[in-house]
């Protein structure tokens, strides 16, 4: 029964010179989300607002409408039934057709919108304001006009053709990916960091990632999980370019030449380490992590700092302060979840302590790593050299 839906957008988010930049990646990321839905679409701004045309005959409305909530910038989604101008008794018996069907209890409080955008229709707003109120009391006497709190908005919007709507599904919010800068988002096969670049995406970053693995130890499967749980922030997120770093090497390098309560630290420095180059390189602004405080040793203030150390551009831990529960949720509203948990083994967990430190101390694990010398950075280098790229898209 709709023809269009109309996209509504937070207004404080596109004040002054910068609203084409937001409303044009919207457009953008609306036309992706589309892309794999049957049906063709006309995606395009007018106006103050954005809107999507159903050009072909058939398509289902549960997908159009699953895939638009998933677009960050979105505040609320319209579904519009499009009638043509046949004057205007012919308006009223489908506006007082549309509520019959679209609230079969007829219990409620309403009121009407008129919008002329085109001016030469023969009726003012004001009234077809009246005359259609009057109409809608006609046929259902149960029903109330309220003029400041309604429980139904019935908008009527005279364009070339007529646009009604009073349906308004909530959005996903955030901002239109593309709006914030790139970041490179640490991606490993756990539940926390699909959630940690979901929620940096929200804010309208566009993400790449970097998977460390470390082959034979880690499998062919355990990497097609990584590229599975990143195919599911993209649905979000937009395109993402994933690099994959063989990082066998160095964590034996590091096994052999480190104090074994250390290793994790100083493996975790070394992930930070050449995540920052390949985020340089890619002109990214910051790191992601899906760290929390306090959830694993490597995760204690401590252990932070000590990681953190090695880094010369910000590091987003946009989990930093969530419970597992709390991650557990959004894992699942996201629907990363079920991937997330399928158990397959982690480069993290090959070479681990028994007791790994809770407490390590910055200075001394500087010290520490002296030990390791120029020959870690020829294999940082061989790492980054015989990385595979693979390319997220739709
Ligand atoms: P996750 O659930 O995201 O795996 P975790 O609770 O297992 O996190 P750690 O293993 O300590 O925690 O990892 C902390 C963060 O470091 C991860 O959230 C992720 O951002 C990054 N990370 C860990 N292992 C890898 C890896 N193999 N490849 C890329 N990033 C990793
Ligand atoms: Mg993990």
């Amino acid at each position: 029964m709709f023809q269009a839906f109309l996209i509504k957008y937070a207004e404080i988010a596109v004040k002054g010179k910068n609203r084409y930049v937001f409303e044009d990646a919207l457009v953008k990321q609306i036309t992706r989300s589309l892309k794999d839905v049957d049906g063709s679409f006309n995606v395009y701004k007018t106006q103050g607002r954005i809107h999507v045309d159903v050009k072909s005959e058939d398509y289902d409305y549960d997908e159009v409408v699953g895939a638009l909530t998933k677009v960050f910038g979105i505040s609320a989604i319209c579904p519009v039934v499009v009638l043509e101008d046949n004057g205007f008794d012919e308006l009223a018996v489908d506006v007082v057709n549309y509520l019959d069907e679209i609230y079969p209890d007829k219990n409620k409080t309403f009121k009407v919108n008129a919008r002329r955008a085109r001016k030469n229709y023969p009726m003012q707003s004001m009234e077809i304001n009246m005359a259609l109120g009057e109409k809608i009391l006609d046929a259902y006497p149960e029903m109330k006009v309220d003029v400041h709190k309604p429980e139904i908005w019935v908008n009527v919007e005279i364009r070339d053709r007529i646009y009604l709507y009073s349906i308004e599904i909530p959005g996903a919010h955030g901002m239109p990916i593309g709006t914030g800068g790139k970041a490179m988002l640490l991606l490993s096969g756990g539940i926390d960091s699909p959630v940690a670049g979901y929620m940096i995406a929200k804010r309208g970053v566009s993400l790449e990632a970097v998977y460390f693995h470390a082959p034979p130890y880690t499998s062919e499967r355990a990497k097609q999980k990584v590229v599975d749980l990143a195919k599911i922030v993209s649905v979000y997120a937009g395109d993402i370019k994933l690099h994959v770093i063989n990082f066998t090497e160095i964590q034996k390098y590091i096994y052999d030449e480190c104090p074994k309560d250390e290793l994790t630290i100083i493996m975790r420095r070394y992930m930070m380490r050449i995540a920052q180059l390949i985020a340089e390189e890619s002109k990214c602004l910051g790191l992601v992590t899906g760290e929390s405080i306090g959830q694993v040793a490597s995760q204690t203030m401590q252990s932070l700092l000590c990681t953190n150390d090695v880094c010369t551009i910000p590091v987003y831990r946009p989990l930093i302060a969530f419970d597992k529960l709390d991650i557990i949720g959004i894992s699942e509203k996201i629907g990363a979840y079920e991937t997330s948990i399928l158990p397959f083994e982690d480069c993290c967990t090959i070479w681990v302590a028994e007791h790994p430190v809770t407490k390590p101390n910055v200075g001394i694990i500087r010290k520490h790593e002296t030990s390791l010398s120029e020959k870690i950075d020829e294999m940082v280098e061989r790492a980054l050299t015989t990385r595979e790229i693979i390319e997220i898209t739709k």
